[in-house]
Order: structure tokens, then C-alpha cells, then sequence
């Protein structure tokens, strides 16, 4: 199979690339070399040299791009593999060098204090940061955790059990935890935990190299420990370590116990003594899994009407991208697990990947990458700067824009995908998964930062800083018998692995979504205009500026998680 993503519309024509540029290191580094050396003698000069940089950014990252989708959706493609990890072994360290570079050509030009700080005030803060922290050094480090990460991948891929006569992945295991029959519920968990534990030391042994590997990376960059650097490194300008100790807190006080209330309701529905690890993702009233559609034409009919009564504009751009085959949706032998949505930042058009399995989680996986999609066309037809959009979004706010459309297209699922029944059925699933995202996105910050303020601590100790972490926010599931499968669980977390750090974002962005979600109840059209406008600003405002222009109070603390658990707590029970 051959993607072509040269037919794509190309309604950005290029200003100072070369027409016929391949992407080699041989042509690249000359454009790098003469934006190195370009004289810059006055503030218009300084203005043009960063659109011409943006528009090599937007190049080069696009390129990675294709290459990382072509990987994806063709696993078993050797040539699709070798591209993308040539892309980030031998091309990716050049060009943080070369990149390195002209961000110190940037710094010391003249001009850079009389650039209008409407447009580039939020750019200069991120490129003063990055300057920083930039180590060459780090650039060989880095590159040796990008392979552990593809060790870990790899790893986890190979993870597979032989199941009903089928051969399986662990992912694909987890379907059999929606059956009514607790028995093989039972089994299949059993097997795939199983199979995952078989290779906890050889995950110990990656994660241990990794976490040296960051603590060096940020003791060279002058920081006490990586947690201090990669806020730094992460572009953190709105919130500090201890205003995410603060919102574990919080969460630990306020939507902790909604999920136990959950829990005990779930445990009573389903009339079990105890609550088990494989009797969380089963309906609590027996019934079998929701079925919304039977394949992806479906999945997508259904997903334009929903769009259709949600906004025009925003379904607009939903035909856009099924017209212009955008969307990768249903699963097939040798497509990558997971799903996302990726900026092709040279056209400036959305792509979807997802594994479709005609469950409910895939119509609000789709809602979810539809999500970052519409970010992507509203920064387009704002026209910003490349810097202010793309690679540079705030994933915080980026993450709004998904989950708002995850949740709130529940409101529409009656008449498209399901009756009146099931509609209030998939809301209630969501609102209970929202809950317990809230408490897993503590859980897994809170670790971390507990992992990289003791980067010297043992496996023992490791494990037993998991286990307590975990039981401060979990549900009331017994893991009598299983404390292995207990103190190894984060080792399915493939953020800890591949992007520390990375999970508060959800946390806040749930914050942001829930807000958009009850905006929308109250009056749709209103809700809907300020998410397009906050969308539209791209990565040009603080994240504070964001959430005010999305209509929502920005607010990690007590006050806001209690009165969030409270919204919650009144949906959960409205759709039961
Ligand atoms: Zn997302």
C-alpha cells in the first residue's frame, strides 16, 4: 500500500524553499547554513528570517511527519520502519544542532527587543527557555532514550497471548474485560497480566536506564533534577511542581472518593462480594458491550451527523478531511496500536489514525482526534505563524480542544448512533471514565515526580513508592493475591517510558473540557463560538489567556476540582 500525500491541496505556496527540496541532510543543512550566516540589519530582516525559519520548521517537521504515519499504518512495511528511524537517528540530532544555532543568532540580534510582543512575545519566552536548557551534550543523551523508547515498544509489541486459538496482543486482550460472564473475564485478565509481568525485569532494566540517562541530561543543564528541567524544557511558563502537588492533593480529596462511590454502586450492580481488577470495564448491569456501528463508513456517517448538530463550520472540516482521505480508522493486520491525530504543518491539514473496533470508546476516540483537527483548520484559517501554532501548541489547551469534543458530542449520540437508552448509557460510561481519568492522572504525575526527585532509588523501593501512590487514588478493587500485577502496573504506562512527564496535561485539560461540557448544556451556540475562537489563537497566548477565551476560569486548586467532582457526581447519577 502506497500513501500519497503529495496530492494533497497545497494552498500555502513556499516564500523561501526551494520548489524540489528533498529532504536529505546534504540540502538541509545548507538552508540552515544561510540562515546562520544572513545578515540581519534591521528589525523587517529579523521579521523575515523567522518566517523563513518557520517555514523550514514546518518542512522538516512535516516530512517527520509522513514518515511517522507511514509507520504507523504499515508496521510490517520494512522500508516505512527504516525511513522513520532514519529520521530520528542520523537527521533529528543534526537538526536540534543546526536549530540550536539560530536560536543564538536569534538572541543576539539587536532587533529582538522591538518585535511587536503581540505576536511574538509568547515565541521570544519559549526560545529564552529553550536556550537555557540546550545542552549539546544532551543531543547524544537524547538520542540513546529515543532508542530504549523504541526497545520499549518493541517490547510491549511482542507481548502477545494465545487465546480462544487465537494469537493476540494485550490490547486486544482487553475486550474480553467488557464480557458479562465474570469467568472469562477472569481468564483472559489473568493471562495477559500473566504475560506482562514475564518481562518486568527486563522493563525494570529499560526504565532504569532512562531515568539516569534524564538526570544527567538535567544536571548538565544546571538543574538539581529532571523534574525541575523538563518544566523548564516543557515550556511549564503557568504552573510549577507544587501546583501539581496541589491539584493530587486536591484530586486525592475530592474526586477520590466519587470513585469509590462508583466503585461501591458497580460492586453492587453487579452483585460481587469484591470488587477485582477484571471487573471494572464490564456494564455493572450485565449487558453485553454497546455496539454503535458495524465499520468505518459508519463510524463516519454517524460521526458527521453528530458534528453536523454541534457546529457547521466544525463539520465542514470534518467532510474536508473524509474527502481529502484523511482518516485512517479501521483496524487491519499490521497497523500500529492506539490512536492520534497529526498536523501536516506545510499543507496545514489534519490526520487521523485509530484502530476501530465497532465499540462506543471508538465513536469518542474519533470525537477526540476530530477534536485536534478542528485546531489545526481554525490556526489555518487564522493564518498565524507557524511558531504559534503546530509543534508549539500547548498540549494542555491542545488537549481542550479534544476532550470537549469528546464529551460534549455525547449529547448528540441519540438518533445517530444509538437510541435514547444506550445514548444515556455511553454518557454515563464517559462521565465514570472521566472520573477515574482524574485520579490516574494523578496517580501517574505524582509518581514521577516522586521517580525523578529519587533518581537513585532501587527496583524495592521503586515498586513499593508505586504501590503506595497508587493505593492514595485508586478505586476499591482487591488485589489480594496479585501484588505483582499491583507493584508492576505502571510498566503499562508507556508515557512514563517514552514521554516523562507528559499526563498532568490531561488533567488540566479536563478541567478546561468540563467547563466547555457545562457551558454547552446552558447554551450551545455561545459555548461553541468561544471554543472556535480560543482554538483559533493557536500556541500565541499564555495558557491562562486560553482558557479565559475559551470562557473558563483557570484553576488547578481545591475550589475547582470540588465543584467538578459535584458537576460529575450529578451526571453520573442524571443518566443512570
Ligand atoms: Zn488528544
Amino acid at each position: 500500500m502506497v500513501f500519497d500525500y503529495s496530492s494533497l491541496p497545497r494552498e500555502f505556496s513556499r516564500r523561501y524553499l526551494p520548489q524540489d527540496l528533498k529532504f536529505e541532510w546534504g540540502e538541509l543543512s545548507r538552508l540552515y547554513g544561510e540562515l546562520a550566516g544572513r545578515d540581519l540589519g534591521s528589525l523587517p530582516d529579523l521579521e523575515r528570517w523567522l518566517a523563513d525559519e518557520s517555514e523550514l520548521d514546518a518542512y522538516t517537521y512535516e516530512q517527520r511527519t509522513i514518515r511517522y504515519i507511514n509507520s504507523t499504518r504499515q508496521t510490517d512495511n520494512p522500508d516505512f520502519t527504516l525511513a522513520y528511524e532514519r529520521y530520528t537517528e542520523e537527521l533529528e540530532p543534526r537538526l536540534k544542532v543546526a536549530k540550536f544555532g539560530l536560536l543564538q543568532k536569534y538572541a543576539a540580534s539587536q532587533f529582538r527587543g522591538s518585535l511587536p510582543r503581540d505576536t511574538y512575545g509568547l515565541e521570544d519566552l519559549r526560545r529564552k527557555s529553550a536556550l537555557l536548557i540546550f545542552r549539546p551534550e544532551n543531543v547524544e543523551l537524547e538520542r540513546t532514550e529515543s532508542t530504549l523508547a523504541q526497545k520499549y515498544q518493541r517490547t510491549v509489541a511482542a507481548m502477545t497471548v494465545n487465546y480462544r486459538g487465537q494469537e493476540r496482543t494485550l490490547q486486544q486482550m482487553s475486550k474480553f474485560y467488557e464480557e458479562p460472564e465474570r469467568r472469562v473475564r477472569e481468564e483472559a485478565w489473568r493471562m495477559a497480566d500473566q504475560r506482562a509481568l514475564a518481562d518486568r525485569s527486563a522493563l525494570d532494566v529499560i526504565y532504569d536506564q532512562m531515568v539516569k540517562l534524564r538526570d544527567e541530561e538535567a544536571r548538565n543543564a544546571g538543574f538539581d533534577n529532571f523534574r525541575d528541567y523538563i518544566f523548564v524544557k516543557k515550556d511549564r511558563f503557568d504552573y510549577t511542581p507544587s501546583d501539581c502537588i496541589g491539584f493530587h492533593r486536591a484530586v486525592e480529596e475530592y474526586l477520590v472518593p466519587l470513585s469509590r462511590e462508583i466503585d461501591m454502586e458497580r460492586r453492587e450492580r453487579l452483585g460481587v462480594d469484591t470488587l477485582r481488577p477484571w471487573d471494572l470495564r464490564v456494564d455493572p448491569g450485565g449487558l453485553q458491550p454497546l455496539s454503535p456501528f458495524e465499520d468505518a463508513t459508519g463510524l463516519v456517517r454517524g460521526a458527521a451527523k453528530v458534528v453536523d448538530q454541534i457546529d457547521r463550520k466544525l463539520s465542514s472540516y470534518f467532510r474536508r478531511m473524509s474527502e481529502l482521505e484523511l482518516l485512517d480508522l479501521e483496524s487491519r493486520k499490521g497497523k500500529a496500536p492506539g490512536g492520534y491525530q497529526e498536523e501536516l504543518t506545510e499543507v496545514k491539514l489534519p490526520f487521523i489514525f485509530m484502530n476501530a473496533a465497532k465499540r462506543d470508546n471508538d465513536v469518542r476516540t474519533l470525537l477526540h482526534e476530530c477534536g485536534h483537527s478542528f485546531h489545526t483548520f481554525l490556526m489555518r484559517d487564522e493564518g498565524l505563524p507557524y511558531f504559534n501554532g503546530g509543534a508549539n501548541l500547548p498540549l494542555e489547551f491542545a488537549e481542550v480542544a479534544s476532550i470537549s469534543m469528546e464529551i460534549i458530542s455525547g449529547e448528540h449520540y441519540e438518533g445517530t448512533f444509538y437510541d435514547a437508552q444506550d445514548a444515556r448509557r455511553s454518557n454515563k460510561e464517559e462521565a465514570v471514565g472521566n472520573v477515574k481519568l482524574f485520579t490516574w492522572v494523578a496517580t501517574i504525575d505524582a509518581f514521577q515526580h516522586w521517580v525523578y526527585t529519587h533518581p537513585d532509588h532501587s527496583h524495592e523501593e521503586r515498586a513499593k513508592a508505586w504501590v503506595d501512590t497508587f493505593n492514595r487514588f485508586s478505586g476499591i478493587e482487591s488485589y489480594e493475591g496479585l501484588e505483582s500485577s499491583r507493584a508492576y502496573r505502571w510498566q503499562r504506562q508507556l508515557h512514563l517510558f517514552e514521554v516523562p512527564f507528559y499526563y498532568i496535561e490531561y488533567g488540566i485539560a479536563l478541567t478546561g473540557a468540563l467547563g466547555i461540557w457545562a457551558r454547552y448544556r446552558r447554551d450551545r451556540r455561545e459555548a461553541i463560538e468561544s471554543y472556535k475562537d480560543a482554538l483559533s489563537l493557536g500556541a500565541s497566548r499564555s495558557l491562562p489567556e486560553l482558557f479565559s477565551a475559551a470562557g473558563l476560569e483557570w484553576d488547578l486548586g481545591p475550589r475547582a476540582l470540588n465543584r467538578l467532582a459535584d458537576e460529575l457526581r450529578s451526571a453520573v447519577r442524571g443518566y443512570s
